[in-house]
């Protein structure tokens, strides 16, 4: 069966249905990006999916059991989340922010952790000791896809990873992330606003409009039909 199974999901605020009845099924190793009009639930959707955002009603569920039944430390270490700009702790080194997961696990175990974390995603070693203001904006995005991955998660969940980021930057963390997905077998969601980075990464591409899903395509077919 699916891995993410989302049931007539619905999150409403005071004045807003930012997510309307959406119904959907992502299965294992599947690469879904969620493409959409600011403001449209991608991201209030993405973050019902981890608990960072509890819906009003309807259900997800992970592996065929529902989230809410799951300890939220168990659930997150399942799921990795990589947050748009403000992910990482500015008091802290690049290897404490990725290390907040694994160092639970003895410091020796964390050390090389970091480091093997660091190579994923193509980062010097030496960038272990640097301070967040210390790195280049694709150089903290890279930290916060380490940090996503500390845990081993199954799923990685990404909200508008690069969009803060220049084109050429861009695009090299995509590849990397899409290289990422394929060597660790992930499934991963990617919120992005860019239908074009979107067709270039995913499998799939969910297109969000006012709270619903109106559109769920292979990229082919989506430029076919353009
Ligand atoms: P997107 O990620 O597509 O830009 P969002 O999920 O961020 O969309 O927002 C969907 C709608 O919900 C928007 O109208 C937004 O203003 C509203 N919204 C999002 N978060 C909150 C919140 N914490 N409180 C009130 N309204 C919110
Ligand atoms: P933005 O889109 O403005 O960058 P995000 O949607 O990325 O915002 O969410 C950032 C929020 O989440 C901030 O309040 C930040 O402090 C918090 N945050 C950052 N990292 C984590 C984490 N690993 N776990 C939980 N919350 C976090």
């Amino acid at each position: 069966g699916a891995l993410l199974q989302l049931c007539d999901l619905c999150k409403s605020y005071e004045t807003t249905d930012a997510v309307s009845g959406v119904s959907l099924a992502i299965a294992r190793g599947e690469f879904v990006a969620l493409v959409g009009a600011s403001g449209s639930g991608k991201s209030t959707l993405l973050k019902t999916v981890n608990r960072l955002v509890e819906p009003t009603s309807g259900t997800v569920r992970f592996d065929g059991e529902p989230i809410a039944n799951l300890p939220l430390a168990a659930l997150r270490h399942r799921i990795g989340y990589v947050f748009q700009s403000i992910g990482l702790f500015p008091h802290m080194t690049v290897s404490e922010n990725i290390a907040i997961g694994p160092r639970l696990v003895g410091e020796k175990l964390a050390a090389r952790r970091v480091e093997k974390l660091l190579e994923l995603v193509d980062l010097d070693p030496a960038m272990a000791t640097r301070m967040p203001d210390e790195l280049s904006g694709g150089q903290r995005q890279r930290v916060g896809v380490a940090r996503a991955l500390a845990n081993e998660p199954q799923v990685l969940l990404m909200d508008e990873p690069f969009g803060a980021l220049d084109p050429v930057t861009r695009d090299a963390l995509g590849n990397r992330v899409r290289a990422l997905h394929e060597k660790l077998g992930l499934t991963t969601v990617m919120v992005t606003h860019d239908m074009a980075e979107a067709l270039l990464l995913a499998d799939r591409v969910l297109v969000m409009e006012d709270g619903r899903i109106v559109a769920d395509e292979a990229p082919q077919a989506l430029l076919a039909g353009a």
